[in-house]
């Protein structure tokens, strides 16, 4: 049975904005996240209740999502997660992506869809976390997933399926402008390489539903939505996505606004993969593990 929860959010599109501190101290075992992006309750509880009762003295502008809780023992019955890495900050810049054909955005907007990788991913190694999959920061579109060479080779052994892998390059080692370009490679890059690049290739054949949503924020040049609240958790049509291991999407089919673009891209990984991460204590999952606040993944409740 899985575990339904009431998760609350703010409606204030203020960037800066922060939960009442008589909220943040009195609710913190129950933040979202670490950074207490919102709260979340089992719906009978008797902490439910005060939390609703607090918020409406507080007249705060808030809304309910559900959100499902994952444990270690559940993990079979979901059949694909959200896959997030931990962030590495320590990765060398050469600027990696080509903003030339971005879409120009709006006064509102600094819209980067149309960015495109043109570069290898380089390396500090002295400096960067030896995880076994790390994320680039702020990087969502596409999100740039780093690997070690024992996760990679794990991934081929067994047959994983919906991606591709570029080797990363060390600043300590020499290299020259075309071992730079991302889509060149050599066999020997590929064997000296530690770390290597997670390009996820594989999409569903349709966006995940949610269901109705209210758009806060769009980019008027390509319609890209920035912001939106409500919707539920995602799920997939039954049979998707299908049983590839790796898939990237960037749309949601919403009841009342149709398909719309998002600005970030979203990979989903299969219950296959979070249990080879598990089995073989590989290291950099974030968002998922046995204990709270991990309360997301992609789910079909229905
Ligand atoms: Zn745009």
């Amino acid at each position: 049975m899985k575990k339904v929860y009431k998760s609350y959010f703010s409606h204030d599109p203020d960037p800066g904005w922060s939960w009442p501190v008589e909220i943040s101290e009195r609710f913190q075992a129950h933040s979202v996240f670490e950074m207490s992006a919102g709260y979340y309750f089992e719906p009978e509880s008797a902490e439910h209740s005060a939390f609703l009762a607090l918020a409406d003295r507080l007249r705060l502008d808030i809304f309910a999502q559900d959100l499902v809780r994952v444990s270690g023992k559940e993990v079979s019955d979901y059949p694909y997660y959200r896959l997030n890495g931990k962030v590495d900050k320590e990765y060398e810049k050469p600027e990696y992506m080509d903003w030339q054909s971005r879409c120009a955005g709006d006064e509102q907007t600094m819209c980067r869809v149309g960015g495109r990788q043109h570069t290898k991913i380089v390396f500090d190694p002295a400096r960067s976390k030896s995880l076994d999959i790390m994320e680039l920061p702020e990087q969502i579109n596409p999100h740039i997933y780093i690997i070690s060479k024992r996760l990679k080779d794990s991934l081929h052994e067994h047959g994983f399926t919906g991606f591709r892998t570029v080797p990363c390059l060390e600043s300590q080692n020499r290299f020259s402008q075309s071992d730079l370009a991302l889509e060149d490679s050599s066999a020997e890059l590929e064997a000296r390489a530690n770390k290597f690049q997670l390009i996820v290739t594989a999409r569903p054949e349709h966006p995940p539903h949610v269901r109705r949503i209210r758009i806060r924020r769009r980019c008027t040049s390509c319609g890209t939505v920035y912001l939106f609240f409500g919707g539920g958790t995602p799920y997939f049509e039954r049979g998707e996505p299908a049983d590839t291991d790796f898939q990237v999407y960037h749309s949601y089919q919403s009841e009342n606004e149709g398909t719309f673009d998002i600005a970030g891209r979203v990979c989903v990984v299969s219950t296959r993969f979070i249990q080879l991460m598990e089995e073989n204590r590989f290291t950099g999952l974030e968002l998922y593990s046995k204990t709270p606040p991990i309360p997301y993944g992609v789910v079909p409740i229905h």
